[in-house]
């Protein structure tokens, strides 16, 4: 008879993302990650640092389910990722909003549009959406720039499209793969504190960066990948100057 394993209790306090022995391995290469631990609550802003290479959009990716781990166990908001049904995924990722370094935006579509879509794969009535769209352009600070297109906006306010996108649905978790790695220092800090003010307002943030200044300053819980082995977690962390 099988037995059936118990479910270990959670490491930290209120936590919504679990990574226990996760390990990711491409068909070519090296192991993109390597054993990797790692929990986070409900709430937390957390940095993720690391050289290029050293696996964190692989984190990213498993996080959104976009891949599957190799070994391991993963959980996040409570579904165990590697015995997710593929038609549920769909409702797991609209708790999720994500970012990108390259805004992603669709460029024949104007500021509105480009927000209201997530809204509509979602089936919100138009109603929500003219209520939603606005309230959300307002927040990132481009309530005057709704009817313009993408490539009538500089870096920073595609970048702030782009986030409004991903706030528009409320997610529980927002992941940001290098957000600020396309925009100058003054456009990078304002994103950041835009991810910042989202966090405080009870969403869950990570944030893979290579901006050291910007990590340093905030003080935030940073976790450094080198090779695809977390190196170090550290409350109110800084970035590792390599040696
Ligand atoms: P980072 O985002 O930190 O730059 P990645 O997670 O993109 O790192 O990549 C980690 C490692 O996995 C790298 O060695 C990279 O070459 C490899 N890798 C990433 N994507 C693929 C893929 N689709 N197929 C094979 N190897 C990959
Ligand atoms: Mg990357």
């Amino acid at each position: 008879m099988a037995v059936k394993k118990r479910r270990k209790a959670p490491a930290v306090e209120n936590e919504i993302i679990n990574l226990t022995n996760v390990s990711k391995a491409y068909s070519t290469g090296a192991p993109a990650l390597k054993d990797v631990n790692l929990h986070i609550s409900r709430g937390e802003f957390v940095f993720i640092v690391g050289d290029s290479g050293s696996g964190k959009s692989t984190l990213i990716k498993l996080l959104l389910r976009e891949l599957t781990i190799s070994s391991g166990y993963i959980n996040v908001m409570g579904y165990d990722l590697s015995k997710i049904k593929h038609r549920k995924i769909p409702k797991f990722r609209r708790n999720l909003g994500i970012v990108f370094q390259d805004f992603r935006l669709l460029k024949d579509r104007n500021v509105y549009e480009n927000v209201a879509f997530a809204q509509r794969i979602i089936q919100k009535s138009n109603k929500e959406i003219k209520k939603n769209v606005p309230s959300i352009l307002a927040i990132v600070g481009l309530a005057g720039k709704y009817k313009a297109k993408p490539r009538q906006l500089s870096g920073g306010e595609q970048q702030r499209v782009a986030l409004a996108r991903a706030l528009v649905n409320q997610p529980t978790i927002l992941l940001a793969d290098e957000p600020t790695g396309n925009l100058d220092p003054k456009n990078s800090w304002e994103i950041m504190k835009l991810l910042e003010q989202i966090n405080e307002n009870g969403t869950t943030v990570i944030v893979v960066t290579h901006n050291r200044e910007i990590v340093n300053a905030m003080q935030k819980r940073v976790v450094t990948l080198r090779r695809g082995v977390i190196i170090r977690d550290e409350e109110k962390g800084g970035y590792i100057d390599e040696d």
